[in-house]
């Protein structure tokens, strides 16, 4: 590492600059952490397509309005196992932060907790929403339907977001297994590292505004869209998160994005998370997902989802965190530092 082109930073380092960066952007000081936790996660374990790279976009949907920083959460809507929550226009990691004591009270009791959350933004990474459940025992599966920028089914403009889903579980003697994915061949955030580093991506990530295959990613975020992994599998998928994460929520779908233009908006939309409580079945659940793990290895599996996270987490704890001089001069900026 050369000191004039990148910086080492601690962990608590890099969240007080993300704290400040969200402060000054007109976010209310209690609504800062888990969103800023998310941000410095990322960064911690090595997903930089969901890291400080983020950060321009939540502090631009603040300073326009368009994202509100200020609201809480509210509860619309409760039973047995599922709480509806509006956020208010404010981030989904402030809602389900907030709806976290209730689901854990509901998967206790009932065994089954389910969080409908609308008018809410995400942008980032999905996998640091329910790691912490499945640290605590429970199967989670969480998606956020985000603006339109993906094709479904064939078509050539975008209709769906690139929605996202990711699932956790318990694994014995072992951190969780999470995994966590775009319904896109590529994420959005990818695309965007590309451009940033003037790079073109591979083939069959996406297409123009005219709805032909380009590697330009300007060309794909400019007017054009994203394609669905596994073709139609990939659509069907995000149709589905469109369905649970806004038809369910009463949230707005990809489609009716109204977002300011720019590719560095956060998407207005909902989310749907499930947990489930193997304490209250009688599967031998933590003999099962053993037993499943040690059959995927034997059969050559090089890692399960989540490793890679898992090992640069370690290394971080130990050494820091390693920002680039862009993210590193980007950071001090919006922190006013
Ligand atoms: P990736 O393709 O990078 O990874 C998808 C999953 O596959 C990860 O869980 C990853 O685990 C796992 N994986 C990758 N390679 C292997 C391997 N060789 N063996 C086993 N597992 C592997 O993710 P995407 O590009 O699809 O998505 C990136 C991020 O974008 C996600 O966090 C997603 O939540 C986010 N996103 C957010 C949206 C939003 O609106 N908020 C919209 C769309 C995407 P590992 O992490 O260990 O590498």
């Amino acid at each position: 590492m050369s000191s004039s082109q990148s910086k080492r930073v601690s962990i608590d380092h890099l969240e007080s600059l993300v704290q400040a960066a969200l402060l000054r952007a007109g976010m209310a000081p209690e609504n800062v952490g888990p969103v800023a936790a998310t941000i410095v996660a990322c960064e911690r374990d090595g997903v930089k397509s969901h890291g400080i790279l983020r950060l321009p976009g939540f502090v631009h949907s603040l300073q326009l309005g368009w994202a509100d920083g200020r609201s809480r959460p509210a509860i619309t809507g409760q039973t047995a196992s599922l709480v509806s929550i509006d956020a208010a226009n404010g981030f989904a990691q402030v809602a389900l932060d907030f709806a976290r004591p209730r689901l854990l009270e509901m998967a206790e009791a009932a065994g089954v907790a389910v969080l409908l959350t609308k008018n809410s933004h995400h942008f980032a990474a999905l996998w640091p929403d329910i790691e912490p459940f499945a640290s605590r025992g429970l199967v989670a599966l969480t998606c956020v339907n985000s603006k339109k920028r993906m094709a479904a089914w064939g078509g050539g403009r975008p209709v769906t977001g690139t929605n996202a889903i990711a699932f956790a579980t318990p694994r014995p003697g072992h951190p969780p297994l999470v995994w966590d994915q775009s319904s896109s061949v590529l994420s959005q955030g990818d695309v965007l590292l590309a451009a940033n580093e003037g790079r073109a991506v591979p083939a069959g990530i996406g297409c123009d505004a005219k709805g032909q295959p380009t590697t330009s990613p300007s060309e794909i975020l400019d007017g054009g869209a994203l394609l669905p992994f596994g073709g139609s599998k990939g659509a069907s998928l995000a149709v589905m998160v469109e369905i649970l994460a806004a038809a369910l929520t009463g949230g707005r779908f990809g489609f009716e994005d109204q977002s300011p233009p720019g590719p560095a908006t956060t998407s207005f939309g909902g989310q749907f998370l499930l947990l489930i409580n193997p304490g209250r079945v009688q599967s031998g659940f933590d003999e099962r997902v053993s037993a499943l793990v040690a059959a995927i290895l034997d059969a050559g599996a090089s890692r399960l989802p989540g490793d890679r996270r898992y090992r640069q987490r370690q290394i971080s704890a130990v050494d820091g965190i390693v920002l680039d001089a862009a993210a590193h001069a980007l950071l001090l900026r919006l922190a006013g530092r």
